[in-house]
């Protein structure tokens, strides 16, 4: 398998540091909005990495944090006159709902850079007494960039170039430091901000500390992966580098992937620029995975155009699927057990072919678009090779194929059967009995039966009352 590591601008063999795991480490998002589906883009792609990685018998740990205290969020904060943390805790909630919506896997850990001061703190003593950083008169807290030898590796910049940007951009109100290149790790406080004590000055963290100092504590010193949008490059991860092999004296992350940007127009979408789509707007006009197939229709590395014209497109190829799978849905439903014919066995050793042709896209430095166009040309090959003629057994193994190809990314191609009124009626029921009869666990098993079946239960004084989610 192959992935395109920023660090050498080349797609390299994908060797795990250790056999059969993969630690990875995904930068979250900023929580002071809602996310927009360019912020999704990453959640979408690096969530297909790991579903693949585990496909193929991978154990991964995979870490993606939140960033819950930045400027952003405390300006949002003094806006509505509350503390960030309601602010951060109200958008990670949201945040949450909507990679819910986008099948994104529950990560390992999910981090919050406010509950792991100790551990940057700590990283950043160990930078001080390396000779890596320095406080400068005001209590801030710098990393010394130029004793990092090899900064500007992930970004490919060298230092006199990087130097020559950085007199331009210049931050007013930076307290003195020793050049132009180094960068933040602890700030003072300024009025009315949250802070925390430290033997510099009572402040907070940089934003580059929080990651390297997550990634230490939940995956180690060393790691595989470690992925972000492109923007990331620099200063993010570069500085991230920095500070992690400064303190660790370890090569940091093996891999380094990064994702393009998701456009509107030709130009990036952000908040900043306000051209943007928050996923929530999107949800309200299809659901959630017609915006993963999306996305996962051009390759990661490639910049994609959002537009009305090409969700619908995705839309469409997507319900041709979810189609293909109901058919078979339906054939199956009446079948009586039987075995494949000779004939059939033939049949489904063609089929073969998708899935040879749907691996090899995604070992090329996971090319999601080939592997959709090889889930398309299995259901081409499903539409005439299907038929109530067919055997049970054999109709089972095309559905479970474009069930599985789907699902590796994060597709869902079955469609929920929706209850009938009168089923939920008697499940409600039986749920009532088993409660009478102190028979909890299945009460319990009813109604989570009922709630993956998009039913939700309200015990009210006049009963249990119950909607459709
Ligand atoms: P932020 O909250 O701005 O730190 O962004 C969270 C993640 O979303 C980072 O990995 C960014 O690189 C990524 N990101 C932000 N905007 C876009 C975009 N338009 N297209 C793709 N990725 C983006
Ligand atoms: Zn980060």
């Amino acid at each position: 398998m192959k992935i395109y590591n920023t660090l050498s601008k080349s797609k390299e063999e994908f060797i795990p540091l250790k056999e059969g795991e993969v630690k990875m480490y995904v930068c979250g998002p900023t929580v002071y909005n809602f996310i927009h589906i360019g912020n999704a883009r990453p959640m979408i792609v690096f969530d297909t990495v790991r579903r693949y990685l585990e496909y193929k018998g991978y154990h991964v740990q995979y870490v993606s944090n939140f960033t819950d205290i930045d400027d952003k969020i405390i300006k949002r904060a003094n806006e509505e006159g509350v503390d960030a943390s309601r602010i951060s805790e109200r958008y990670i909630k949201e945040c949450q709902k909507d990679m819910e919506g986008l099948n994104v896997e529950q990560a390992t850990v999910n981090p919050l850079a406010t509950q792991e001061i100790d551990g940057m703190l700590q990283m950043i003593r160990i930078l001080i007494e390396k000779g890596h950083a320095y406080r400068a008169g005001d209590g801030t807290v710098y990393f010394r960039t130029k004793s990092f030898k090899e900064y500007g590796k992930l970004s490919h910049k060298n230092l006199e170039e990087l130097q020559a940007g950085h007199r331009e951009i210049k931050v007013a109100g930076e307290g003195a430091k020793e050049d132009d290149l180094d960068f933040v790790l602890w700030k003072p406080k300024k009025e009315g901000e949250p802070y925390w004590e430290s033997e510099w000055c009572e402040g907070r963290p940089g934003w580059h500390i929080e990651c390297s100092v997550m990634a230490k504590r939940y995956l180690g010193d060393e790691i595989d992966i470690h992925a972000g949008g492109e923007d990331l490059i620099f200063p993010h991860h570069e500085n991230e580098i920095a500070q992690s092999e400064a303190a660790n004296g370890k090569p940091f992350a093996k891999y380094w992937m990064h994702n393009a940007f998701l456009n509107i127009d030709n130009r990036k979408m952000s908040k900043s620029a306000n051209n943007f789509f928050t996923v929530r707007e999107i949800s309200e006009r299809y659901p959630l995975q017609v915006l993963r197939f999306f996305m996962l229709s051009a390759h990661y590395r490639s910049p994609l155009n959002f537009s009305s014209e090409l969700i619908e497109s995705s839309k469409n190829g997507l319900e041709r699927i979810l189609t293909a799978v109901d058919h078979l849905t339906y054939l199956l439903k009446e079948k009586e057990v039987s075995k494949c014919t000779e004939k059939e066995r033939q049949t489904l050793l063609q089929a073969e072919e998708y899935k040879k042709k749907f691996e090899t896209a995604m070992e090329d430095d996971f090319n999601t678009a080939d592997a959709i166009a090889a889930i398309f040309e299995l259901v081409k090959f499903v539409n005439t090779n299907s038929s109530a003629e067919n055997s049970a057994e054999y109709l089972q193994a095309l559905k479970d194929m474009l069930v599985l190809y789907c699902g590796i990314l994060g597709i869902i191609a079955e469609r929920k059967e929706e209850l009938l009124d009168e089923e939920i009626e008697a499940l409600i029921q039986e749920r009532q009995l088993a409660r009478k009869e102190k028979n909890f666990a299945r009460a319990d098993e009813i109604r989570k039966e009922l709630i993956e079946k998009g039913i939700i239960l309200e015990d009210t004084r006049e009963g249990v009352k119950w909607k459709r989610s």
